[in-house]
């Protein structure tokens, strides 16, 4: 019903709130876990992981009209529900109507996961420290390297919502995009369900190559596994088989180096978004 939008009576966002708030109850009534994206301020995402997740967003051409609505959308409270799983996401964004918005995420190819892997081997002493995003810059560069990192490129972003205009990525899709951004924040786990990858492959002693850091996992600074599921609420149990346990060939020179992004060729550094 395309043709309808356009004169649909204006309808105030105090309403559409109120209106997405009675939907929300409803389905929390039916046992569906509702989760809203709230933001504090106008930031929307201030980890690393969050972050790198609206940077990569933005770092893509395809998206530059597009993401601006998105971040209006997800500031104002409009992402009502976000649902982050294995390879997708599912979420419900308040507009003129109560919009589905359904998010497809390719999973990280075998032999990628494999590379990133290698390069990063050594570079990651623990859980924690690979959450909370601190390692070094080299290991940071090559997780956000455009295409070949662990952030998804548009093409490995499938995208429908419920909406009349979705087809070439509506406000909704984008609020979800970074909504996504928004949720790292708090679950940087999550991107490695979103990506289907087993993060503890990423820890130092998982792989064996030439790490990028030349760092060795320090004894006292590699936690207890059995605190770390009660902080993030992760299951740690088998970690210790995984592919890249098996010996991998050497990172070479070439692997390390900057990733030709829209930004290194001309925008500064971008700080916490307050646009
Ligand atoms: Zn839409």
């Amino acid at each position: 019903m395309a043709y309808w939008n356009e004169w649909r009576p204006y309808v105030s966002q105090a309403a559409r709130r109120r209106r997405a708030a009675v939907e929300m109850a409803k389905l929390k009534k039916k046992g569906h876990p509702v989760a809203p994206v709230i933001l504090q301020g106008r930031t929307i995402a201030s980890t690393f992981w969050g972050k790198a997740w609206c940077d990569n967003l933005e770092g893509y051409s395809d998206y530059d009209n597009r993401l601006p609505r998105g971040r209006t959308y997800v500031r104002n409270g409009s992402v009502v529900d976000l649902q982050i799983a294995r390879g997708e996401v599912s979420a419900r964004v308040s507009g003129s109507d109560l919009y589905k918005v359904k998010v497809d995420i390719v999973p990280v190819p075998k032999p990628r996961w494999k590379s990133i892997c290698r390069d990063c081997a050594g570079g990651i002493d623990s859980l924690v420290e690979l959450l909370q995003g601190r390692f070094s810059k080299g290991v940071m560069e090559r997780i956000c390297r455009q295409r070949s990192g662990l952030f998804p490129a548009p093409e490995e972003i499938r995208f429908s919502c419920s909406c009349p205009d979705w087809a070439s990525m509506c406000k909704h899709v984008a609020a979800v995009l970074y909504g996504i951004g928004s949720r790292l924040d708090d679950k940087p786990e999550l991107l490695f369900r979103l990506r289907k990858v087993d993060e503890k492959d990423l820890l130092a002693g998982a792989a064996t190559g030439l790490p990028i850091s030349g760092k060795k996992p320090a004894a006292g600074k590699v936690l207890d596994t059995t605190d770390l599921s009660g902080i993030f609420g992760l299951d740690l149990a088998g970690e210790t088989e995984s592919e890249s346990t098996k010996p991998g060939k050497a990172a070479s020179r070439r692997d390390v180096r900057k990733p030709r992004t829209k930004k290194a060729r001309g925008k500064g550094k971008r700080g916490a978004r307050k646009e």
